[in-house]
C-alpha cells in the first residue's frame, strides 16, 4: 500500500513518498516517476513465464503482458524477475486464491485465515 493510500485511510501521517520525500507516493509515482526507484523485483512461481519474459521473442510476444514487462525491463531500472517454487510460497499462493477476482478493493486480514494457518505452523516447525 502506498503512503498516499495509507494517508487517505488515516494509516500514515503524510502521503509523501518515503524515498524521494518530494511528491505524493502513489502507485504511478512509485512505479514510474520516483527518481529514487531504480530497482524492481518480481517473483513468479511459473517457470514458463520467467523463461518467456527472458526469451528473445518477448518483445514481439502475442501476450500483451509479456510485451508490457519487456517495456518495463527496458527502462532505466535494475529489473530482477525470479522464479519461486509454488511449494515455497504456499501461504501467499493460498491467500491470493482467497480473493474474489471480480473485487479489486483492499482486503485486510486481521489474522491468518484458517486456510493459511497450517502453512504458517509448518513453517515455524522448519525454523
Ligand atoms: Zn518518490
Amino acid at each position: 500500500m502506498t503512503n498516499a493510500t495509507k494517508h487517505c485511510r488515516n494509516f500514515a501521517p503524510s502521503p509523501t513518498c518515503s524515498l524521494c520525500c518530494s511528491l505524493p507516493e502513489t502507485v504511478l509515482h512509485t512505479l514510474s516517476d520516483c527518481a529514487e526507484v531504480r530497482q524492481l523485483w518480481s517473483q513468479s512461481d511459473c517457470r514458463q513465464a520467467i523463461d518467456l519474459i527472458y526469451s528473445a521473442e518477448a518483445p514481439s510476444s502475442v501476450l500483451s503482458l509479456v510485451r508490457a514487462i519487456t517495456r518495463l525491463r527496458r527502462m532505466d531500472w535494475e529489473v530482477t524477475i525470479i522464479w519461486v517454487p509454488r511449494d515455497a510460497n504456499r501461504a501467499a499462493d493460498t491467500m491470493a486464491k482467497l480473493a474474489d477476482p471480480s473485487d479489486y478493493s483492499l482486503r485486510v486480514f486481521h489474522g491468518a485465515p484458517l486456510e493459511v494457518a497450517t502453512f504458517i505452523e509448518l513453517a515455524k516447525l522448519r525454523l
